[in-house]
């Protein structure tokens, strides 16, 4: 029975319904899952492999959630954090789409900005608009204040917004 299949397709092909993330920056499986609002809590299926070997980027990870697509936003806020990132959608067990994150070269309503005096952050907020100066290392600057922001910005404010980090 044992049928012969290149270790991509082994890879991605576990899942029957759902979306696998492939070539995730090492070490940021666990703040993609963040992202996408995935505690476990609420019951969603989800399997990380973490700093996998990969021919493209040396380490990768790899993040697969059952019975779950992304939407533009999300795979947005993936890119930000992961560049290299391919987005699998996975329907009986069969890759119907597979596409790169691509980050726009403006982003509305995320993350948040670092600037606390920033218009955003006010009690009447304006909406995050950043634009995005350099992808790979990461620099965005906001649309309001000028601040700019990294890789490490982003992910600092995410881990804020959901608690996980004190
Ligand atoms: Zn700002």
């Amino acid at each position: 029975m044992a049928k012969k299949s290149n270790s991509s397709e082994l890879k991605v092909s576990k899942i029957k319904e759902g979306t696998v993330i492939d070539h995730v920056d090492a070490g940021m499986a666990l703040i993609v899952l963040e992202m996408l609002g995935i505690t476990g809590r609420e019951g969603t299926v989800a399997t990380l492999s973490m700093n996998v070997v990969s021919k493209k980027t040396g380490r990768k990870d790899i993040v697969k959630i059952e019975n779950r697509f992304l939407e533009y936003t999300e795979i947005n806020q993936i890119a930000l954090i992961s560049p290299n990132a391919t987005i699998n959608e996975i329907k009986n067990f069969t890759v119907v789409k597979k596409f790169d994150v691509q980050l726009p070269e403006v982003i509305v309503g995320f993350p948040k900005c670092i600037n606390p005096r920033c218009i955003t952050n006010a009690r009447e907020p304006q909406v995050q608009t950043y634009y995005v100066k350099s992808v790979d290392p990461l620099k965005i600057r906001c649309k309001y204040c000028n601040t700019n922001m990294d890789k490490n910005d982003v992910v600092k404010q995410l881990t804020k917004y959901s608690g996980i980090t004190k």
